[in-house]
């Protein structure tokens, strides 16, 4: 049977909703399969994560310790390779969050299974293919396993829509949600890194979830000797700047500017979008915007189906002319 596990994330006392992404998936994928959805629950005190999750699994197995309290991939890790060496799905999904990245490699290879990372599609077949995406978003590759009979998949945050439907009382796994709940069998030294304490990663001064108005910049900006121009652009009119995801990956600004499902959700009075095309992924962090301006130079970019105004033209010659307009105003 290929049955799926998830492993559920969870941090400060509350599910993550890569967990609720991926038990939508593999409801779906189970619905084609006919095997079970098991969650696998690693903490201490989760009665209210069973009840949480209870109508969206099988199966929940469930492994209590303190020491399980907090992400310590170290204790992960041991436990996972425990539940995974006994239990033997075909297949296991890990958000590729923080903790899925810290655990998956070690993992999979204590398991001497194979593992792929930063999925974005998945189906099975008579094997696994998943989808990744390569050269920083501008190519998606389709990806085959050698055969096996367990795989490892991680998954990126947002990929996959969270469905609130329960699952079928018609799957033919359905009967009730089966709780087993397995002994720890952790000691405290097998693991070299203790956990201390949560630390929110700084802001850097701007929240763009709070801005009036928000200058979002995406690949056509270039390079980032050109945020200095949209910088300054940005601050003649009062706004902050946010941007597009491969601009956020490149490193140019801080993942907290990034505006899209795998990053911030803002409604600002005004955006105006620059040289970003309005993949959905984007709309769905902007669309609540009051008004929207996108510059862009592509006169059929996606972006203008959402915008209040477009201007189409290079954003080098947009901005000092728009500038010396408001400074005019002013
Ligand atoms: C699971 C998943 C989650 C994702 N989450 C997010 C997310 O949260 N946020 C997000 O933004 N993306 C996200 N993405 C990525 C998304 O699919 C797109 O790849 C991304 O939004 C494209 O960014 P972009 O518009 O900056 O780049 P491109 O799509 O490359 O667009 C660049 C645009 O700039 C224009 N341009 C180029 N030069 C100029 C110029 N000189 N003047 C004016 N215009 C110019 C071009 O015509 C083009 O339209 C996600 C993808 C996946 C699969």
């Amino acid at each position: 049977m290929k049955d799926i596990f998830i492993l559920i994330e969870h941090r400060r006392g509350e599910i993550r909703n890569i967990s609720f992404e991926l038990l939508t998936k593999a409801r779906e994928l189970s619905e084609k399969t006919g095997g079970k959805v098991t969650a696998l629950l690693l903490g201490h005190q989760t009665e209210s994560f069973i009840n949480e999750i209870k109508s969206s699994a099988h199966r929940i197995i469930v492994i209590e310790d303190e020491k399980l309290k907090d992400f310590n991939s170290e204790y992960y890790t041991a436990t996972l390779f425990n539940v995974l060496t006994t239990e033997k799905p075909f297949l296991t999904l890990i958000g590729h969050t923080a903790f899925g990245i810290d655990i998956a490699p070690a993992l999979g290879s204590k398991l001497n299974i194979p593992v792929a990372t930063d999925c974005i599609g998945i189906e099975i077949d008579n094997n696994i293919i998943v989808t990744r995406q390569m050269y920083g978003g501008k190519l998606n590759a389709t990806i085959n396993f050698k055969d096996s009979s367990q795989f490892l998949v991680t998954v990126r945050q947002g990929a996959f829509p969270v469905s609130e439907t329960n699952l079928s009382v018609e799957h033919p796994a359905m009967a009730a949600t089966e709780i087993t709940k397995t002994p720890s069998t952790l000691t405290e030294d097998i693991a070299a890194i203790k956990f201390l304490e949560y630390i929110e990663a700084a802001t850097g001064g701007v929240d763009i979830t709070k801005a009036n108005i928000v200058i979002g910049i995406g690949r056509g900006v270039k390079e980032q000797e050109n945020l200095k121009i949209i910088e300054d652009f940005a601050q003649a009119i009062g706004g902050v700047v946010g941007c597009s995801r491969p601009v956020a990956d490149s490193g140019w600004l801080p993942k907290d500017r990034q505006v899209g499902s795998s990053g911030k959700t803002i409604k600002p009075k005004l955006y105006i979008a620059m040289g970003i095309s309005g993949a959905s992924q984007h709309i769905s962090g902007m669309k609540g915007s009051e008004t929207i301006i996108a510059i862009n130079k592509d006169p059929n970019a996606p972006i203008f189906n959402e915008a209040n105004y477009g201007i189409v033209d290079d954003l080098f010659k947009v901005i000092p002319a728009l500038k010396k307009k408001i400074e005019e105003l002013k």
